[in-house]
């Protein structure tokens, strides 16, 4: 049982069943309830992936130079401009600059589905890690190696090795999320110095809470 910073009550982790859970989708990236663990209220109907649960309250992240906090409000009622990467609507849960006074000339909020695909991610239509690039740096169009478009914004995936890219649009396609992702998120590249890259100022168990 777990008490999530911004629920009231108490959650339980679950085993999914595919009868009784097919409909319930998760508050913080709001796709399905899948074939692994979720958290489910006592009380009510608040129902989180266990990844989902489990993601830090404070985050660095290669598109931001300042580190990001979790804001459960959703990104729709804080900014009209949808997720920084491509500009998706969510009313799940996003990322936000933990500055008041951040001097970005990008409002920076990211959805919990982008922040899923963290760097260093591996796409299972890819035999390469992928890390997170932006187009500033570089010269002629990229084009994604899913969807086969123009990357348009300048956020996108880029091969380590090759020169393999993809767009976060086909990035976060559902399924492949949280199979990622599952069972150690967050962890999954960096393995022993995770708590390096993900860290917190308030409370250090905040950081992983599966400790
Ligand atoms: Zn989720
Ligand atoms: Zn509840
Ligand atoms: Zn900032
Ligand atoms: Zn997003
Ligand atoms: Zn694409
Ligand atoms: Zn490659």
């Amino acid at each position: 049982m777990i008490k999530y910073f911004c629920h009231d009550h108490h959650l339980k982790l679950e085993k999914y069943d595919s009868v009784r859970d097919a409909k319930k989708q998760c508050q913080a990236c709001i796709l399905r309830i899948d074939s692994y663990d979720f958290y489910n209220c006592l009380q009510c109907d608040f129902i989180l992936h266990e990844v989902c649960a489990g993601l830090p309250r404070k985050l660095a992240h290669a598109l931001h130079r300042h580190p990001l906090v979790l804001d459960p409000s959703p990104i729709l009622d804080y900014h009209s401009i949808g997720c920084s990467t491509f500009g998706r609507d969510s009313n799940g849960f996003g990322y936000k600059c933990s500055k008041n006074d951040c001097d970005d000339e990008i409002t920076i909020q990211i959805d919990v589905r982008c922040i899923l695909v963290h760097d260093c991610f591996t796409h299972k239509s890819h035999e390469h890690p992928l890390f997170i690039s932006t187009s500033y740096s570089r010269k002629g169009t990229i084009y994604c190696n899913g969807c086969k478009d123009i990357v348009r914004v300048e956020y996108y995936m880029q091969c380590t090795i090759c020169t393999f890219s993809m767009c976060y649009r086909c990035a976060t396609i559902p399924h492949e999320l949280h199979y990622k992702f599952d069972p150690h998120p967050l962890s999954l590249c960096y393995g022993e110095d995770a708590e390096k890259t993900y860290w917190c100022e308030v409370c250090e168990k905040e950081v992983n809470p599966r400790e």
